[in-house]
């Protein structure tokens, strides 16, 4: 059974299935998106579950690595999440 898992690009959403499960992909987008990594879906799910009133003003200029971050202090990503 080939159990594969997505990962998504954080900039333009093109999705690339992989049989492994990291936090991230190091991957150039067939878009040409600058962010040279798709990240977990399930990950980048609970990245947007920080809410509204937690979010930076410039949240939606940030790059998904310090939404990350923000995530991981709201404590809406933790560690395990991770792996
Ligand atoms: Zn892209």
């Amino acid at each position: 059974m080939g159990r594969t898992h997505e990962y998504v690009c954080p900039t333009c959403g093109a999705v690339v299935e992989r049989p492994f499960r990291a936090p991230s992909v190091v991957r150039q987008c067939d878009n040409g998106c600058s962010f040279g990594h798709f990240l977990r879906a399930d990950i980048l799910a609970r990245v947007e579950e920080v809410p509204e009133e937690a979010r930076p003003d410039d949240w939606n200029e940030m790059e998904v690595e310090n939404r990350l971050l923000v995530a991981m202090r709201e404590g809406v990503v933790s560690m395990p999440d991770l792996r």
